[in-house]
């Protein structure tokens, strides 16, 4: 692809250091080969930890506003480079072009949310019960931070994670998702050029580790390496988490979803079917919190099963195809593997599926081995395990209930634990299922993609547990130390009235 050739150019002028032959990236829009690049040997990726913790060592003292401040001209930077790093974004992951402006933006949004918390890392004063003592508590920085990021955010995810953990005062290791390392090493080379007119910035305060799982590990198990925020499936989080734990490392995991969507009797249909296709289908279905469950009160359940299968016959004959053209609703699934994935759920639910459309590939003429296709929606009589696993492909269950506590039974019954929605003009529903959602997750008349950054972003279950971006999600990437200072003359009291006289 000649325009990828031409931004990659642009964006990471040291491209030809990184040449090799252990990952090969190809575009999801047309399956060209996009580069081949080397993976880091585990000599280099324990002397690239060696580096972030002298870099952390360094930065840890340098005030919170001037971390703020790198992170402002970050901010600044992707600015500059928004349009450019957007294409690489689609060209290199398949999402619309518009989607990846929007990551690229989500990753400026985060930057201005991190300079504002660079001075507000606040602390407690706690009440002392002793007579002159002050309690504190106080929040320090905790080191190096390991990132390891899935392909669907190939930008963002880093982003969320490095942008918060820099005005904390930790260095960062991103192992990139070895089906998107162009967009990583051009995000590094945008941070490197900030840091290169930045006196405090350390060398290796931010450094990238190219490879597939293998090298993933080498950063898990690290001692050096305090915290791993690990995004992607809950496969690699059921390798991650306990690796990490072993070793008494802290984790944020931020895995899979299996996201629903209940629309009661009382929903505005106009507010809820373009939620459940952008959530079912916008990202070709490849997004943690895409929409992959509707479940649906009876008395509207074909209304909205015949109401959702005219949008998708409309989408597959008109609306997929190339991510950078404007009038493309969705995208190619980002390899054959996913293709395969989708095919294989397919086959697994229609033994018990009243009807099944879409699931085909909706074109091959912009490349065999780019894979398009029909998104799919299934009508099941009854929730079933089937449903258990996610299938990160446009693949839609629509689902009747006859009661509100069956639609909630249903929807918690999945390992998952991400994000959900209802669709009800009725306050009673409304709140009765923000309270009884198991997900982190829980909106009302939007669907379940498409978080903004200023919420706590993760899930419980098997989703990991984890919450990144804003809110408070800060306090991960630091660690809370208590400290008590006696300040009088005598000989200070001990807690609890102990009596030790000497
Ligand atoms: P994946 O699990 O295949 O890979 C994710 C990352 O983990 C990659 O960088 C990979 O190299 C690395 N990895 C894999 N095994 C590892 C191991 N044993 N040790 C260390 N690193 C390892 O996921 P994917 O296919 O790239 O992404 C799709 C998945 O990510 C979906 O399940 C999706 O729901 C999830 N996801 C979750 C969130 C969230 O915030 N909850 C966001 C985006 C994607």
């Amino acid at each position: 692809m000649s325009i990828a050739l031409n931004i990659e150019e642009r964006l990471i002028p040291d491209l030809h250091r990184h040449k090799g032959s252990d990952l090969v990236v190809h575009s999801p829009v047309d399956g060209s080969e996009m580069a081949r690049l080397r993976a880091d040997t585990s000599e280099e990726v324990d002397a690239k930890i060696a580096k972030s913790v002298q870099a952390f060592r360094i930065w840890r003292e340098v005030p919170g506003p001037r971390r703020g401040e790198l992170v402002r001209l970050l901010g600044e930077a992707l600015r500059a480079n928004k349009e450019d790093l957007a294409r690489l974004v689609t060209m290199e992951c398949g999402k619309l072009l518009t989607e990846g402006r929007g990551e690229v933006q989500e990753m400026i949004d985060i930057c201005d949310f991190a300079v504002g918390l660079s001075r507000q890392l606040y602390g407690l004063t706690i009440a002392s019960e002793r007579p002159n003592h002050v309690m504190q508590e106080n929040w320090l920085p905790l080191g190096p931070v390991g990132i390891i990021s899935a392909f669907n955010f190939p930008v963002a995810v880093w982003s969320w994670n490095a942008a918060l953990a820099l005005v904390c005062g930790d260095s960062c290791l991103w192992k990139p998702s070895e089906k998107t390392p162009l967009t990583a090493l051009a995000c590094q080379a945008i941070l490197d050029q900030v840091c290169a007119d930045f006196p405090e910035a350390p060398e290796g305060l931010s450094q990238v580790i190219l490879g597939m799982a293998p090298q993933g590990e080498l950063l898990v198990d690290d001692p050096r390496v305090p915290l791993i925020s690990a995004t992607g499936s809950t496969r690699m989080g059921r390798a991650v988490g306990p690796r990490v734990a072993a070793r008494f490392g802290r984790s944020l995991l931020e895995l899979g979803g299996n996201n629903a969507i209940i629309v009661t009797p009382s929903a505005d249909l106009e507010v809820a079917i373009p939620s459940i296709v952008f959530g079912a289908v916008g990202t070709a279905g490849q997004r943690c919190t895409s929409t992959r469950r509707v479940i649906v009160h009876r008395s509207l359940h074909d209304k909205v099963f015949e109401t959702l299968k005219s949008a998708y016959e409309q989408v597959s004959s008109a609306k997929v195809g190339n991510p950078l053209s404007d009038d493309t609703l969705v995208g190619p699934l980002i390899d054959r593997d996913a293709y395969e994935c989708m095919q294989a759920a397919i086959e697994r639910i229609r033994p018990v599926a009243e009807v099944v459309i879409g699931g085909e590939r909706a074109r091959t003429d912009l490349g065999e081995s780019a894979y398009y296709v029909k998104p799919a929606l299934v009508k099941l009589s009854g929730s079933t395990s089937l449903l258990d696993d996610e299938t990160f492909a446009p693949l839609t269950y629509v689902i009747p209930y006859d009661t509100l506590e069956e639609a909630m039974d249903i929807h918690n019954s999945v390992p998952q634990g991400l994000s959900s929605a209802i669709m009800t003009t009725d306050v009673r529903d409304a709140e009765y299922f923000k309270r009884h959602s198991d997900c982190g997750i829980a909106n009302v008349n939007i669907g379940t993609s498409g978080a903004e950054i200023g919420g706590a972003f993760g899930g419980e279950k098997e989703t990991g547990g984890g919450r990144e971006s804003g809110s408070d999600s800060w306090k991960a990437y630091m660690r809370r130390q208590t400290s008590t200072t006696y300040f009088g003359r005598e000989r200070p009291a001990l807690a609890q009235g102990v009596k030790f006289d000497l």
